[in-house]
């Protein structure tokens, strides 16, 4: 009996031990997961610094609101709602479009 019990006790103390790893996996999972979330905004964010500091020198050069590919000017609409825009809706839709299907080279446009 006493045996049993200390059996008992040890493999009741190795399913402790069991539960505080898996949380700690759960834990390092998440913690993966924010990473990832974290990188994946900094990444959006530095992108739309990009996008901002573009329009910036659009402004500088007189080019500001015309589309950079088709070259007619972005609705002006759009531009208040994305004031570093630089493509119509059209023709960004068009990048989007290109964007979703070749995720290996997001290059900006030249
Ligand atoms: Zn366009």
């Amino acid at each position: 009996m006493t045996m049993r019990e200390a059996i008992v006790g040890q493999s009741r103390g190795r399913e402790d031990i069991w539960i505080v790893q898996s949380n700690e996996q759960i834990e390092t999972v998440q913690l993966a997961g924010q990473r990832e979330f974290a990188a994946r905004t900094l990444e959006r964010e530095t992108k739309n610094l990009t996008q901002i500091d573009a329009a910036l020198k659009r402004i500088d050069n007189g080019e500001f609101g015309i589309c950079l590919d088709c070259e007619e000017a972005i609705a002006p609409k759009r531009l208040a709602a994305l004031p570093w825009a630089g493509y119509c809706l059209r023709c960004q839709e068009l990048h989007d479009a290109r964007e979703a299907t070749d995720t290996v080279e997001p290059q900006m446009a030249a």
